[in-house]
């Protein structure tokens, strides 16, 4: 029977959220003291702020909590990270500090859990119809590739906003990828796992951090870090191109031997060096990609780096006090 649960919150710059925020915490509490008897102790993570967030939420947390600061902006993938290495409850909540994630879905996920022990993490699936069918067909092709040959799925819509037993939390805490790619993570790292469905609230403020851009770079990511399915795709496309090449040589060959037609080779020539060319410089390009994954692996630096810590001093609402 689980008796404590900890709440990991990673934040950057939430300075308005923060109040809200601690509300939805506080509500939270009491309802998970209520109707599972479990206490809560919160674990945010400051992601390298340059707003006055830290000192809003050290001033207003309340109970059990912990602020773990990062040396500086690490991403978000490398908080949560940091924020699991400090759980130490019998289960563990991942949510934003953005309101995005309501506290109706947290209980509902640990209540899952709670109800049955055959199941180990219940993660909040995003039922969100995507913006253009553009992009919905742009994910569905992502999932499907990253998914080919693989012996987990990485279910779609599926971000950080889960609940999971500690047992899980040791084993992703022992996965120190220094790229990290957690949606990839949370799956690879197996154990029984449910959905439940849930729509993401607006933002209480400030605007999503992740543009199209970035967006991108994180797919590419994903496939650097779970799949090799890129690498093939070209490579099976120059042998198509090799193959396509000698047919038509072939062709020009026979051409000139039987009906003595001089090849106009301007045009062809040029297409071929292109579309060549191309498809070298993409293989390179990726190639690259995959050596930048391996050479951050390689270095060996910690994925995160803390500054200090701010802790509840004996529980009294406001009263931050700090060790290094
Ligand atoms: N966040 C973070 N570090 C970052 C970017 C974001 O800790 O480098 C936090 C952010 O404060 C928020 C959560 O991660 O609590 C989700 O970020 P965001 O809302 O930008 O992402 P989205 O909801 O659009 O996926
Ligand atoms: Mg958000």
């Amino acid at each position: 029977m689980a008796k404590t649960i900890d709440v990991i919150a990673p934040f950057l710059n939430e300075a308005q959220s923060a109040s809200a925020f601690v509300g939805l915490l506080e509500k939270l509490e009491s309802a998970v003291a209520e109707r599972f008897g479990m206490k809560m102790h919160k674990i945010l993570v400051d992601d390298g702020s340059r707003d006055d967030s830290v000192e809003r939420f050290s001033a207003t947390l309340s109970g059990s909590w912990e602020i773990v600061r990062l040396s500086r902006n690490f991403g978000k993938e490398a908080a949560v990270l940091a924020g699991l290495d400090h759980s130490r409850g019998d289960m563990a909540l991942i949510m934003d500090s953005d309101l995005q994630h309501s506290m109706e879905i947290s209980l509902k996920m640990i209540a899952e859990l709670v109800a049955d022990p055959e199941i180990d993490v219940v993660y909040a699936q995003n039922d969100r119809r995507e913006a253009s069918w553009r992009r919905s067909q742009l994910a569905r092709l992502f999932y499907k590739l990253i998914n080919s040959s693989q012996r987990f799925d990485i279910p779609q819509n599926a971000g950080d906003f889960r609940v999971m037993r500690g047992a899980v939390v040791k084993a992703l805490t022992q996965v120190r990828d220094k790229r990290r790619f957690n949606k990839g993570l949370f799956a690879w790292a197996g154990f029984r796992q449910k959905a439940v469905l849930y729509t993401p609230d607006n933002r209480a403020s400030g605007t999503s951090k992740w543009s199209r851009l970035n967006l991108l770079a994180f797919s590419l990511e994903g496939f650097t870090s779970f799949s090799v399915i890129p690498l093939r795709i070209i490579s099976l496309c120059g042998v198509l191109a090799a193959l396509a090449g000698a047919v038509y040589g072939a062709k020009v060959f026979f051409e000139v031997i039987f009906y003595g037609i001089a090849v106009p080779g301007y045009p062809s020539l040029l297409v071929v060096v292109v579309l060549l060319g191309g498809l070298n410089l993409t293989l390179l390009g990726l190639i690259g990609e995959y050596v930048w994954v391996t050479l951050s692996e390689s270095k060996d630096r910690p994925v995160y780096i803390v500054r200090d810590i701010i802790a509840a001093k004996d529980g009294e609402p406001g009263q931050g006090a700090t060790r290094p």
